[in-house]
C-alpha cells in the first residue's frame, strides 16, 4: 500500500515548502498566516532593470506564488554591473525571457507570466487586472505615471522604486483608498511626457541598484503580509503609504518623506 499524500488546501504549504520557507515562518510577523499570503499573492514587476532584476531574486525567494514580469528590452554588457539575475549568455535576449528562466532554474513551484509590451495609459490596465502589488522599476516617468494612474482606477496597491548615483527611493502608494496619496500626488503632471533616464549619463554604483531592489522587495513582502492580519510587531504591520524611503549610499542613511494626498489630483483627486 503506498501513503497518498495529505490533501493540500489552499491555506496549507506542504512539506517542502514549510522546510524552504521555514525562516520566514518561524516569524511572529510572518508564520504560516504570512507565507500562505505571500504564496497567494501576485506581484507584477513592472521594468526588470535595476530594480526589478535583484528584487525578483527576493521576492522569488519569499515564495510569492504568482509572478508577473514586464519589460520591452534586451539584456546589454553595461547591465551585468547591476542587474544581478543575467549572465554573459543572456546578452541580446528578451530581459523577460530571461528573468522567467532565472526563477524556473530557481523555484518550479512559482507560476511566471512574462510580457514585453510596452505599458502605456491603454495597455497598463488590462496588465494589473487581480494583480496583489505592482513593483514598478521602470526607468521613465511616463511609463511611472501610467502604470500609477492605471494602479489608483484598478485598485492596485503601488510600489514604486527608483535609483542612480548613489541614492535610491522606495515608496508605497494606495491612491485608490480615501486619504492616501498616490505617485501622481508626489510628481506633479509635468513629466507625462518626459523621458528622464539618465542612468546612462550619470552612472550608478551596481550595490545601490541592490540594496533599493531588496528594500523594495522587504516593503512588498510587508505591504502582503501585513493585510493578512497579525501578530506584528512595532511598524511591521504598517504597509507606509504614501511614505517615500530615500537611501542614501553615500553617508549612508536613510529618509523618509509623506506625501499628502493632493485633493486637486487628476488620478485619485477630483482633478480626473
Ligand atoms: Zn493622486
Amino acid at each position: 500500500m503506498t501513503m497518498s499524500p495529505a490533501p493540500q488546501s489552499p491555506n496549507e504549504l506542504s512539506g517542502d515548502r514549510l522546510d524552504r520557507f521555514a525562516r520566514h515562518i518561524v516569524l511572529p510577523e510572518i508564520g504560516g498566516a504570512g507565507q500562505v499570503a505571500l504564496a497567494q499573492a501576485h506581484v507584477l514587476v513592472a521594468g526588470l532593470g535595476g530594480i526589478g532584476a535583484p528584487a525578483l531574486q527576493f521576492l522569488a525567494a519569499a515564495g510569492i506564488g504568482k509572478l508577473t514580469l514586464v519589460d520591452n528590452d534586451v539584456v546589454d554588457l553595461t547591465n551585468l554591473q547591476r542587474q544581478t539575475i543575467y549572465t554573459e549568455r543572456d546578452i541580446g535576449h528578451g530581459k523577460a525571457v530571461a528573468a522567467r528562466q532565472w526563477v524556473a532554474n530557481f523555484d518550479r513551484a512559482l507560476d511566471v507570466t512574462i510580457s514585453d509590451t510596452r505599458i502605456t495609459a491603454e495597455t497598463a490596465p488590462g496588465m494589473i487586472e487581480g494583480v496583489s502589488l505592482v513593483l514598478d522599476g521602470t526607468d521613465n516617468f511616463a511609463t511611472r505615471l501610467a502604470m500609477a494612474d492605471a494602479c489608483v482606477a484598478e485598485r492596485v496597491p503601488l510600489l514604486s522604486a527608483a535609483v542612480g548615483r548613489f541614492q535610491g527611493q522606495v515608496g508605497a502608494f494606495a491612491g485608490h483608498l480615501a486619504n492616501q496619496p498616490c505617485y501622481r500626488c508626489y510628481v506633479g503632471d509635468a513629466f507625462d511626457a518626459e523621458d528622464c533616464d539618465t542612468c546612462a549619463a550619470d552612472g550608478m554604483l551596481g550595490a545601490m541598484s541592490g540594496w533599493t531592489a531588496s528594500f523594495a522587495a522587504l516593503q512588498a513582502v510587508r505591504v502582503i503580509v501585513s493585510a493578512s492580519g497579525g501578530p506584528f510587531a512595532d511598524g511591521w504591520g504598517d504597509p507606509q503609504w504614501g511614505q517615500i524611503h530615500i537611501l542614501d549610499g553615500l553617508k549612508p542613511g536613510m529618509r523618509t518623506l509623506r506625501i499628502a494626498k493632493d485633493p486637486a489630483c487628476r488620478a485619485c483627486g477630483h482633478g480626473g
